[in-house]
């Protein structure tokens, strides 16, 4: 398998429940490692440009006012088929549907406030890596 790399944001509301060391060891046990990582406060534009595939949701106004509630941590997972990976240990979107043991089943509060976000395909990740992220600031891992 090809060592990839993903983008992860530890959502407000899990930096609110104090479980930041809880969600990196999910990634850390599951043989994912942290190639980046830091804490922002995210403004309105650059929530609402991260998140622009969504725009015209309903639900996008609450997403980007919660992302933008209180700082969360961003992170560059780095390893085996690590986009598809970390979305199997992240859970459903919907808590609610997420299998046991998995980050959202544990810590999501909500739909919304489900505590990470996760790349969804290697397309993505390489934006929204690029997004937050100088090449400088990512260090190799494996
Ligand atoms: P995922 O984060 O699992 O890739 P999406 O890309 O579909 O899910 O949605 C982005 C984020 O928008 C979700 O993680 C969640 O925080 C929020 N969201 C998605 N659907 C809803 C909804 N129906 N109601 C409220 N918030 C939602
Ligand atoms: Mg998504």
């Amino acid at each position: 398998m090809a060592v990839e790399r993903t983008l992860g944001i530890i959502k407000p509301n899990a930096l609110n429940d104090d479980v930041l060391g809880k969600v990196i060891t999910h990634y850390e046990k599951a043989g994912l490692k942290i190639a980046a990582m830091k804490m922002t406060h995210l403004t309105k534009e650059k929530a609402e440009g991260f998140y622009i595939e969504h725009k015209e949701r309903p639900f996008f106004g609450g997403l980007v006012n919660f992302m933008t509630s209180a700082p969360c941590v961003l992170v560059v997972i780095e390893g085996d088929n690590a986009v598809l990976r970390n979305r199997e240990i992240m859970g459903d979107t919907n808590p609610a549907d997420a299998d046991e043991g998995t980050i959202r089943k544990l810590y999501a509060k909500s739909m919304q406030a489900n505590a990470i976000h996760g790349s969804d395909s290697q397309t993505s990740a390489e934006r929204e890596i690029a997004f937050f992220f100088e090449k400088g600031e990512i260090f190799t891992r494996f």
